[in-house]
């Protein structure tokens, strides 16, 4: 699934290229991806619009309108968002066309047919809730110690909450964890306040170097220009590194499932209750 530091790579290489471009069409070739408002109403407050800018909260895309309106998308496990000059041929995972000017279509290309779009007036209707943004100046370790404080729930399952914290998912809640050195089954609020320090300091440091590395392709994620990114081998243990070694001890990664959801990690560098 798309990651913040993919959404953030995406919405990076695709901004030069949409920026001020006017929607002149949209084809829905799979009309549930559409939210919120009606289909026939979302083409037609679509269509006519410039796009004025994009932005990224935790893994939502928010495309700004001359109408003073917003798109969202939500990639959801397969999507991406795929630059074609027009005129393209949709392969057969293209979800939705949007048509643009200078000679440029955007491709939602979505597998599953998971991902979402909205176009809303107020984007904290379908972003409010999220948590803080984990590279913004103001999440700061205290910040982090605060939101953890009393809580029982799994430090796994807390940054994978996208009310805790926006954007971490599977992939990068494992990593910061093996980097922080942290048992993903630890119990949000039993961590020390040097725990949370050395968190705070890997959440940041996965990311960042995820990003530099243009996200990580796993399976279907592509970059607009329909490249790959190159952040999976970094991967310490994350992602189907079961059956693989721990690179710092050489022990047997190990996988468990915390909420549903496969967690890899090292039972020695992270051994609970460290
Ligand atoms: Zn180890």
């Amino acid at each position: 699934m798309p990651e913040l530091p993919e959404v953030e790579t995406i919405k990076n290489e695709l901004l030069p290229h949409i920026l001020g471009c006017r929607v002149n069409g949209v084809t829905l070739l799979w009309e549930g991806i559409v939210r919120q408002p009606s289909v026939k109403e979302f083409c037609s407050r679509l269509i006519g619009q410039r796009l004025t800018g994009l932005a990224r909260r935790g893994k939502y895309l928010i495309f700004s309108l001359t109408s003073g309106e917003v798109l969202i998308i939500h990639l959801k496990m397969t999507g991406s968002l795929l630059l074609k000059p027009a005129l393209t041929e949709a392969d057969k995972f293209v979800r939705a066309t949007l048509h643009l000017d200078k000679e440029t279509e955007l491709h939602f290309r979505d597998p599953r047919k998971l991902g979402v779009m909205w176009l809303v007036e107020d984007a904290d209707s379908v972003v409010g809730k999220l948590g803080p943004e984990p590279l913004e100046a103001g999440f700061t370790p205290q910040v982090l110690a605060q939101r953890l404080a009393n809580r029982t729930a799994p430090i796994k399952a807390l940054l994978s909450d996208q009310t805790f914290i926006a954007g971490i998912g599977n992939m990068y809640a494992d990593e910061a964890l093996f980097a922080a050195r942290i048992h993903p089954l630890r119990s949000g609020g039993s961590l020390s306040s040097e725990e949370v320090e050395r968190l705070h300091r890997a959440i940041q440091q996965v990311l960042w170097s995820a990003i530099a590395n243009k996200g990580a392709s796993t399976d279907t994620y592509f970059r607009p220009d329909g490249t790959r990114g190159t952040a999976h081998f970094q991967f310490q243990v994350a992602h189907r590194l079961s059956g693989k070694f721990c690179p710092v001890c050489g022990t047997p990664i190990e996988r468990i499932p915390i909420r549903n959801r496969g967690s890899y990690f090292c039972p020695k560098c992270q051994a609970q209750g460290v």
